[in-house]
């Protein structure tokens, strides 16, 4: 810092009093004096001072003269200028050309100048300092990225900066101006003037409609700025222009929405799951499941939602995405349902792994349909080699049964032993016939053979054919046909399930009883007969074997063990199936639940049968 300073006196003596009092008074000050005006602006050219004593009558220049000179020359401290006594008028003027004070050269001024010299030093800094603060917030306030203005207690403009021009205002015709002029939306005055007023609360998300009426969604924070009583209360506002911060918003919760709805359309369980298998994301299937909203989930284990448990799995597919970095796959049994569990991994915009994607699929019926389907074409294979066996064994069945009608006519009226023997034979060739005739029927059975049945028609048909049995064994019939559908598969198929069901009752009933039998359509495409009799029933144990084939209760000669072995099996092979109830002592009811003509879905699954 310099402490130059300049005394510009043509008179010496003057110019040296002035010197010996300025260093008098502050001994660190550096005095430099010229008599002219000519090497006083040489001198500032060159040198940095802190005040300039001017005499104002200088031989030279006039001190007005000096005073725009140095005004042009761009030199920054306080000027202040000596006259003659008389001469106020002139350093009035002077003062208007810039010079900082004045001293009027009065008998003792002398002693009191340097004084004034020191003070319009401090002076001419602090407002040097001031005014590069005012400067400073001017920078500050026009350069902002926001708009900034002040509001007086009436919520009038006082101050607007110059981004107000972005909305297409002028800043200086926005003075006086009410604030609710450029607002879109309406607000009652008093509600405005306690929002601005609430220390509470600062920011506000208003609309400003620009001058062509368009509406910019702002942030504007008010602020009350202190200020003398007599003029009230004062506002500083700042806003920020949020319209493309809003759109942004506005488009992000939309494709979250539709990132949602997309999840929630999905009928498969979906979770986006954390590091600490925490989920972030549910999707609507798995939150039906537990009779939740999908929000309920977030925050749960996914271990714990999806199997109850308080630790993660083993061999869990997510762990194992976290390791892999891929899609894994995981199948579970749990209870008489499978699941299949997939996971994929979930990138953030950075390409860090962030999330894993855990799918689940409820495959309980598709393993079902495929072990159908794998035990059917079992099926057709097994019928082929029947079919195959039984043509092979009729022949040599044929020539036994003629051998022994022969020697049966020969020898039987003879010997009683022999006749017995023959019986033996005759009744083992039956048995043989038996067992060939059911494998065939087994084997013939072919998507070809399928009609239409009206099924009422055909137990009776059936029950004609062993009307005799049923008599003669004391059993009553009682039926209950309802209105049902045509049932779609082989007429003879279905006949022989019937005949062989029929007569297991009354093989079940020695002593007589009752045989119900009922038809029923339980639902559309469907239709369902129930043969009740009051039998010896079945002990528990058999259930699971009833239809395996050769499991028989009954004496050689009488069962076979393929009945309803083979019946379950036309059944099954059709989509349907027979479903057995029963009570050891009391009786047994045979269900039979056969595809109807109206079950669009079997007639699919036949004609592609067909086509095989
Ligand atoms: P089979 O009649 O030649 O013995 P099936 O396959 O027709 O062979 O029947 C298998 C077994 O199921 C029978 O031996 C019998 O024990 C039992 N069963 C079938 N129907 C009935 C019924 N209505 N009541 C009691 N037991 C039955
Ligand atoms: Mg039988």
């Amino acid at each position: 810092m310099s402490r130059n300073i300049l005394v510009v006196e043509d008179n010496i003596d003057q110019a040296e009093l002035l010197s010996k009092a300025l260093k008098k008074h502050h001994s660190e000050f550096e005095i430099f004096i010229t008599h002219c005006g000519k090497n006083c602006l040489e001198l500032c050219r060159t040198h940095r001072f802190q005040a300039i004593l001017l005499d104002y009558k200088l031989p030279d220049y006039s001190g007005i003269e000096v005073l725009q000179e140095l005004h042009r020359l761009g030199i920054k401290c306080p000027v202040i200028v000596v006259t003659g006594q008389g001469d106020e008028k002139i350093a009035v003027q002077a003062m208007k050309h810039g010079a900082y004070d004045y001293v009027i050269k009065e008998p003792n001024y002398i002693k009191t100048l340097p004084r004034l010299v020191v003070n319009a030093i401090q002076r001419y800094q602090l407002e040097q300092k001031l005014h590069e603060k005012d400067i400073f917030l001017e920078n500050l306030v026009e350069n902002a990225d926001a708009i900034i203005f002040s509001l007086d207690k009436n919520l009038n403009f006082i101050f607007v900066n110059s981004r107000i021009q972005e909305l297409g205002y002028n800043p200086d015709e926005l003075i006086g101006r009410k604030f609710s002029s450029i607002l879109a939306q309406k607000i009652n005055p008093d509600n405005l003037i306690a929002m601005v007023k609430n220390p509470q609360k600062r920011n506000y998300e208003l609309d400003f409609k620009d001058l062509k009426g368009k509406t910019r969604n702002m942030l504007v924070s008010f602020t009350k700025l202190k200020n003398k009583e007599d003029i009230g209360d004062q506002f500083l506002g700042i806003s920020k222009d949020i319209t493309e911060k809003k759109k942004l918003e506005l488009q992000i919760l939309e494709s979250k929405i539709k990132l949602q709805t997309l999840f929630d359309s999905i009928t498969d369980s979906i979770v986006v799951v954390d590091h600490d298998f925490n989920i972030v994301m549910a999707n609507r299937k798995i939150a039906d499941l537990h009779g939740i909203t999908p929000n309920k989930l977030i925050g749960r284990k996914c271990y714990e939602v999806y199997f109850n448990s308080n630790k993660p799995c083993e061999n869990c597919v997510v762990q194992r995405t976290w390791n892999s970095k891929s899609s894994e796959f995981f199948e579970i049994a749990r209870g008489e349902n499978v699941y299949q569990y997939w996971s994929y991994p979930m990138y953030n915009l950075k390409g860090e792994m962030e999330y894993v994607i855990e799918y689940c699929r409820d495959v309980t019926e598709q393993k079902k349909l495929e072990r159908h389907l794998i035990q059917s074409e079992k099926l057709a294979t097994i019928g082929l080699l029947a079919s195959g066996i039984a043509h092979e064994l009729r022949n040599p069945l044929n020539i036994i049964e003629t051998a022994r009608y022969y020697l049966e006519d020969v020898f039987s009226p003879q010997n009683e032993d022999i006749r017995s023997k023959l019986t033996i034979i005759r009744r083992n060739v039956q048995r043989a016939s038996n067992i060939i005739n059911n494998l065939l029927e087994f084997s013939r059975h072919s998507a070809q053979d399928r009609e239409e049945i009206d099924v009422n028609q055909l137990i009776d048909k059936t029950l004609a054919l062993i009307e005799k049995d049923l008599t003669s064994q004391n059993i009553s019939v009682e039926k209950r046909y309802h209105d049902v559908p045509p049932a779609f598969l082989g007429l003879d198929s279905l006949k022989q399930v019937f005949l062989n069901i029929i007569i297991n009752a009354i093989q079940a009933m020695p002593e007589g009883g009752k045989l119900q039998i009922e038809t029923y359509s339980p639902e559309k495409g469907w239709v369902e007969v129930k043969f009740t009799d009051t039998g010896h029933g079945i002990p528990s144990e058999h259930l699971p074997l009833i239809f395996t084939p050769f499991f028989t209760t009954k004496k050689v000669g009488q069962g076979t063990g393929l009945g309803m072995y083979v019946s379950h099996s036309i059944v099954r092979r059709e989509g349907g199936d027979i479903m057995i109830e029963s009570q050891q002592g009391r009786g047994t009811t045979f269900t039979v639940r056969l595809p109807a003509e109206e079950n669009g879905l079997m007639k699919q699954h036949s004609s592609t049968q067909q086509a095989k």
